[in-house]
């Protein structure tokens, strides 16, 4: 059994990763060690049979040295400080990451298996063993849009993302909730004959006040929104909206760049990335045509009909969170060009924009 380290699993990408491992029983193939950076010493918190009771140091070279597989979770601060070290030290491992800091990397791979399956299997071949998750609204747009893709059939993208709080890591979805709280207790006094002006008033009011929960977003999220994800880049990108075309022609391979771009926006949610979608296309196709290719692509995307009734039940974070299907609607012809469509498409960050593809590279690796 091959020995694999898992750093970051109190996450909340490792705590999805755990929970999928264990129900598909991908634990009864391995030889688990779980490591932190804030528990040494202390018992897993879990039970899963594994040999070793004891969270490990995730900063003892010496011990993530002797391991076959290393999957992280913890982040790119921690990807930077062990990564290089192991490697110069001569570890001849797999390591497997869902943080962005290995993405851009010439010899990494970023890993969507139902998109790239070939690809990676061919990286294998070359000896490459640095395996990277993609950027979570990149992998949820190429399995809402795979089809389209695949055929080479789009010109450029446009995208405007609807981001959950949890995509920015636990203490920031904890806050939202915070945020929440002290909005709720603000309006606590709502009833038949209650203004909800003066209310809406006072909760503005309040909320940009000092004493609202803002440590991590800095600002309100709850009850307003933030356009604006990870840091600032030279050409007026965010770093997120950069990933968008690197990361896709990354993944894809692509000789001729496919160009995408638009505009990140963390929203309220607790979980699962919503992205609205303007998409060119390099030669006109019907509507039907269209719905084919992509929902022929693989067994989790989900053309939902564009009516109000079947988009609002099942094209919402509401509908998606905790699940692997990836619901893509409101497909329609624009009026700005014969060739352009808008398309509207959810998915959980969680587990297709993170923890599942480095799980089915584990599987992956496993079985090579
Ligand atoms: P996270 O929830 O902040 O967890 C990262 C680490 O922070 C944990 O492993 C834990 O390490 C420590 N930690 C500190 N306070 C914590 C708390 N209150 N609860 C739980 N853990 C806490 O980060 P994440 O969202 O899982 O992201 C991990 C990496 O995946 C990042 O590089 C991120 O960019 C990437 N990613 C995230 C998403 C997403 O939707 N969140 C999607 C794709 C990729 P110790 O146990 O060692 O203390």
């Amino acid at each position: 059994m091959k020995d694999v380290g898992f750093i970051g699993w109190r996450g909340i990408v490792g705590s999805v990763l755990l929970e999928r491992m264990i129900k598909e029983k991908d634990f009864n193939s391995i030889n688990a060690i779980f490591f932190t950076t804030s528990q040494c010493g202390e018992l897993i918190p879990f039970d899963i049979q594994n040999k070793c009771k004891i969270l490990q140091d995730a900063y003892n070279i010496e011990i993530l040295s002797s391991l076959d597989i290393i999957i992280s979770c913890q982040g790119s601060k921690y990807t930077s400080k062990i990564y290089s070290k192991l490697r110069l030290i001569g570890w001849n491992g797999y390591w497997i990451d869902a943080s962005s800091y290995l993405r851009s990397f010439t010899n990494s791979v970023i890993v969507l298996d139902p998109i790239n399956l070939n690809f990676i299997k061919k990286k294998i071949d070359m000896g490459i063993k640095t395996f990277v998750g993609g950027n979570c609204t990149v992998s949820l747009m190429l399995m809402s849009l795979g089809g389209l893709f695949k055929d080479n059939l789009i010109e450029w993208l446009s995208v405007s993302t609807y981001q959950a709080a949890s995509g920015a890591g636990s203490n920031f979805m904890k806050e939202l909730l915070l945020q929440m709280k002290f909005i709720s207790k603000i309006s606590n006094f709502i009833n038949n004959s209650t203004n909800i002006l003066d209310i809406e008033k006072n909760i503005s009011k309040n909320i940009i006040k000092n004493d609202f929960p803002k440590k991590y977003f800095s600002v309100p999220l709850a009850g307003s929104l933030i356009p604006w994800i990870d840091k600032k880049i030279n050409n007026g990108q965010t770093k997120e909206e950069w990933k968008g075309q690197f990361e896709t022609n990354k993944i894809l391979n692509t000789k001729n760049i496919i160009p995408i771009d638009g505009t990140c926006v963390r929203i309220g949610t607790l979980r699962s990335h919503s992205q609205s979608f303007t998409i060119k296309l390099k030669q006109q196709l019907s509507l039907n045509n269209m719905k084919d290719i992509i929902q022929s692509h693989n067994k989790w995307v989900k053309v939902i009909p564009n009516d109000m009734s079947h988009t609002i039940n099942n094209l919402t974070p509401a509908a998606v969170s905790g699940k692997l299907s990836i619901p893509i609607g409101r497909i329609k012809k624009l009026n700005i060009d014969k060739n352009c469509f808008s398309a509207f498409s959810v998915g959980d960050q969680l587990l297709w924009g993170a923890a599942e593809p480095l799980r089915r590279m584990l599987k992956l690796l496993l079985n090579y």
